[in-house]
């Protein structure tokens, strides 16, 4: 429930529209005043306005709001490090990974997995590079096998 909670703040601050009547009218404008100053600068930025994003917004104590959040999870996570199908062992990559030994000292290159901490949903993900066998030389970690070898392809 921490995680729904700090999610929660660092995104969004929301007025249930059925609250907006116990604010005052210099509430109101006051609010009108912050959202055009937001834009103004979110246009700066080159991103869109606060009124072109549109959320799905669930109660935390909805029977199912557990399951949205698991799957808003499991969205953040696909989005930063999409799935990769297991490349660990895979004759293609064993097969590409042998034309392009190591440029330092012509060593076996080899796939190493290792994790990454993703602070937007505090949790952990795959992350992968390749690294000479021999001298240790290696490219740096990235999400997915398929780039990694990549990475590393246009090194050597
Ligand atoms: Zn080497």
């Amino acid at each position: 429930m921490n995680n729904l909670i700090k999610k929660e703040l660092k995104y969004a601050f929301i007025i249930p529209l059925k609250d907006m009547r116990y604010l005052s009218s210099l509430d109101h404008s006051t609010l009108n005043d912050m959202i055009t100053r937001i834009d103004e600068h979110r246009k700066l930025d080159n991103r869109p306005t606060l009124s072109t994003n549109q959320y799905i917004v669930c109660n935390q104590d909805e029977p199912y709001a557990e399951s949205v959040w698991q799957i808003i999870l499991q969205g953040e996570r696909d989005k930063i490090f999409p799935s990769d199908r297991d490349y660990l062992n895979d004759p293609e990559i064993d097969s590409i990974l042998k034309q392009y030994p190591c440029p330092c000292c012509g060593g076996d290159a080899l796939i190493e997995k290792g994790y990454t901490t993703i602070p937007q949903i505090n949790d952990k993900a795959n992350v992968f590079h390749v690294i000479c066998s021999a001298c240790g030389l290696q490219s740096d970690f990235v999400p997915s096998i398929r780039k990694a070898v990549e990475l590393w392809c246009e090194r050597v």
